[in-house]
């Protein structure tokens, strides 16, 4: 059939029904236009596959503006003409019925998805055609495309009929489209299974001339018995669809002879009461099957499908099926939410975004039929549900998020390291922002980088606990050296606010007292901010105080840190015996030049000449330095120095550090190790060391080991 603008003009002449035939007349041109000189793989012109769509639409009994939309399906995706023009030509109602079609013909449609994502994915096709029609408008489309479908390459055309059988006959199975769904089923199997469904055609054909004789003598046996009824009913006799009989066959494993409803003969009539006058003849003319009977008049399918079924023998012992309903079930088993939508708003009419379930609802609210509400429910759970937004993956995957859920939440939805290495998202082809708020139907791609990481803002940004709680644990774990680093830092920073040296062994005791088992994991901590510094600070102070006081009158500074006292080697101008401590901001080793500073009531304690501490004494002060000197070396004496190695990061580095001081029979009094934000490792050794001397014999040979590029004596331990 050739589908023209005089072949559409003539059936809506036919129709006789109020169509607005200039608008009609207008859209076509418009599109007529914008797809001139394109041909469809079948070698037509391309206009004839929109006018075969609002062709099905006008059986459907669609509005005006359904038809136009129709006719206009196409030219936004594929040719220059833009929504503004049709917006400005035809209204917002064309525009935004165009639009949908268009975002909804953009969905990916994950053919190999179980059961579960394949029903997700209907439920947001149905949910994002804010108004129905737009669904029934891509139902039309995809039965014109199916029609057509042997011009298509044989791959296209396997790919098509299973999104078809996967998702449009479904939809139209739901939205009681029982004529499309049967076409699209039919035409689907043919290319899924050509033998299975050959074969079946191959049955029903055998027999056509007796089983045509057969079903015209029911029909006519009926007919005599209703003869009464005013006006006469139709009766229609069929053979049920190639597909539900191969499901029958193939699925549930029946055979051909059990098949009971392969035959069906259909009873039109005006009235409901009718419809049980009918049955009861027809269970008077033929033998009823027990338990065949189904009254859908009573309890609707949830799809408002609305019959009398009763299979029944004939004389000659064959099965077969009566449908009794009206004429108003009957349009409505054929073109379901379509019919319904026609009976609401007539041809002219609206029906508003807010109730484009209601038809849904209140089927479910006279249902009883269990299995199939939990179906129904399922299937408008999406509207339902202003808490979610369904959104795609670029291969059709749709993930669930909760609403005002951002590009952050879906990526580490699809996976942590998705997440962890995006570097931006696109929605809809479009780069968009991260804070903007997906919405459903949306198709969304992450672009990943291998060497990209999360921002501590998108803390802020995410909305999901999964994210956040990911984002989280990545800066916790990935972080780890940096944070140790800058909870160091924090603490030598603090100390020397409040006069206190960071001791190792005092670090390990805070460490301790807030449940940690290293110093590591507590500079981490604070780095990380699990521990807020300013908050321990003061008891901090009363611990080091007291542990100082403790210590005072046995001098703390001569008890090295394996507790051996070490007898005072420095002899102090003019005085004897007196307290004498190391001051911690140079460690002055024997050998070095050094001066004393009588403290107030702690003794004298010892710096390196050149010490800044003494550098910048404060003139005041003055007097209190006094001459000082190393006594002759004591070989028992020891003294601790930290030493500084900054090196290329490899493994065993510090293995080979503490064997080169192990080698050298110096002990080590505390070691750390991290990694500096430029690449590099830092280890921190304290020795005991008996001199100045010792200590740099120790660096020259730490300085030597590969990979080092300094090792330098530091005064904070
Ligand atoms: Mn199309």
């Amino acid at each position: 059939m050739l589908y023209t603008i005089e072949y559409l003009t003539e059936k809506i002449r036919e129709s006789e029904k109020p169509y607005d035939l200039e608008k009609i007349t207008a859209a076509y041109e418009t599109a007529n236009e914008a797809h001139a000189g394109v041909k469809r793989s079948s070698g037509e012109p391309y206009i004839t596959h929109p006018i075969a769509v609002a062709c099905i639409l006008l059986e459907f009994c669609m509005d005006t503006d359904t038809i136009c939309a129709a006719l206009l399906h196409d030219v936004v995706e594929d040719t220059d003409v833009t929504l503004e023009t049709l917006r400005k030509k035809f209204g917002e109602d064309v525009a935004n019925l165009v639009d949908g079609v268009t975002k909804i013909g953009q969905v990916p449609l994950n053919n190999t998805k179980e059961e579960q994502q394949a029903e997700n994915t209907r439920k947001i096709l149905i949910a994002m055609s804010k108004d129905i029609r737009v669904i029934i408008i891509k139902l039309a489309d995809r039965l014109h495309n199916m029609r057509t479908i042997m011009y298509r390459p044989p791959e296209k055309q396997r790919k098509k009929a299973l999104e078809t059988m996967n998702f449009y006959a479904p939809i139209a199975h739901r939205l009681g489209m029982s004529a499309v769904k049967e076409e699209m089923e039919d035409i689907s199997i043919r290319i899924l299974d050509p033998y299975g469904s050959k074969t079946i055609e191959d049955m029903l054909n055998q027999h056509k001339e007796q089983r045509d004789t057969f079903i015209d003598v029911i029909k006519s046996r009926i007919r005599e018995r209703i003869s009464d009824i005013q006006p006469p009913p139709t009766i229609e006799g069929r053979v049920k669809s190639v597909y539900s009989i191969y499901k029958k066959v193939y699925i549930t494993g029946k055979s051909f002879d059990e098949i009971y409803d392969i035959y069906a003969v259909r009873v039109i009539v005006s009235t409901v009461i009718e419809c049980y006058n009918v049955l009861g003849i027809v269970h008077d003319i033929f033998k009823p099957i027990p338990f065949r009977f189904k009254d859908y008049i009573a309890t609707p399918k949830p799809n408002r499908y609305q019959s009398l079924h009763t299979t029944v023998i004939g004389r000659e012992g064959i099965p077969f099926e009566v449908q009794i309903r009206t004429y108003e079930m009957h349009n409505t088993a054929q073109y379901g939410i379509a019919a319904h939508w026609k009976y609401k708003a007539g041809i002219s009419g609206k029906v508003s975004g807010e109730k484009r379930f209601d038809w849904i609802r209140h089927i479910i609210e006279q249902q009883q039929d269990t299995d199939d509400i939990e179906q129904i429910a399922d299937a408008i759970k999406v509207d339902l549900s202003p808490d979610d937004v369904y959104v795609f993956t670029p291969k059709g995957d749709v993930i669930n998020l909760p609403a005002g859920s951002t590009v952050i939440d879906f990526a580490y939805a699809i996976h942590t390291q998705v997440g962890n290495h995006m570097t931006g998202a696109k929605v809809g082809g479009k780069m968009i922002r991260f804070d903007y708020r997906l919405q459903t139907g949306d198709i969304v791609e992450v672009v990943t980088s291998p060497g990209a990481r999360p921002n501590r803002n998108w803390l802020d940004i995410a909305k999901t606990n999964e994210a956040r709680s990911k984002i989280r644990s990545w800066f916790k774990r990935e972080c780890r050296e940096e944070n140790i680093q800058e909870g160091m830092t924090a603490i030598e920073n603090e100390f020397r606010r409040n006069k206190m040296t960071p001791e190792p062994d005092f670090i390990l005791e805070l460490a301790k007292m807030q449940h940690f088992d290293n110093a590591e994991d507590f500079y981490a901590a604070i780095g990380y901010g699990g521990v807020i510094l300013s908050k321990i600070m003061q008891r901090a102070k009363d611990m080091y105080t007291a542990r100082h006081a403790d210590h005072e009158t046995e001098d703390p500074y001569s008890v090295n840190y394996s507790g051996r006292r070490r007898r005072s080697g420095v002899i102090v101008d003019g005085m004897d015996n007196c307290l004498v401590k190391y001051a911690k901001c140079c460690n002055p080793l024997p050998g070095d030049d050094i001066i004393g500073f009588i403290t107030r009531g702690y003794g004298v304690s010892v710096h390196k000449k050149d010490c800044l501490n003494v550098l910048n004494s404060p003139p005041e002060d003055k007097e209190r330095w006094i001459k000082a000197a190393w006594a002759a070396a004591d070989e028992t004496d020891c003294y601790n120095a930290t030493i500084d190695v900054i090196a290329e990061d490899r493994t065993a580095l510090i293995a080979d550090v503490t064997s080169v001081i192990a080698a050298s029979r110096i002990p080590i009094r505390h070691i750390t190790a991290h990694n500096l934000k430029n690449g590099n490792g830092n280890i921190i050794v304290t020795v005991e060391v008996a001199s100045v001397e010792q200590l740099n014999n120790l660096i020259a040979r730490i300085s030597k080991i590969s990979g080092v590029i300094s090792a330098e004596r530091t005064g904070i331990v």
